[in-house]
């Protein structure tokens, strides 16, 4: 589970770093930045969707605030 929620965070690290490229860049390079930015928040979604999910119901998790360390359908410890 930590090592899923390492890979989504990263992901989300590339994606708002490819979105300040965006920003920063002209011409060419601003289009690029933008649509690597479009494909890596779609990879989020699909990551998020997948891995996202409790590792014993194999239910979505949905948005887990930082204290929460259980599955919110099945009360699975989820470190
Ligand atoms: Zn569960």
């Amino acid at each position: 589970m930590q090592k899923n929620k390492q890979i989504l965070t990263g992901v989300i690290v590339v994606t708002f770093a490819l979105l300040i490229l965006a920003n920063v860049l002209h011409g060419v390079l601003r289009i690029v930045a933008w649509v690597a930015m479009i494909f890596s928040l779609a990879v989020f979604a699909v990551l998020w969707s997948r891995l996202w999910r409790c590792p014993k119901c194999g239910k979505h998790l949905g948005r887990l605030g930082d204290g929460e360390k259980v599955c919110p359908h099945c009360g699975e410890p989820l470190e």
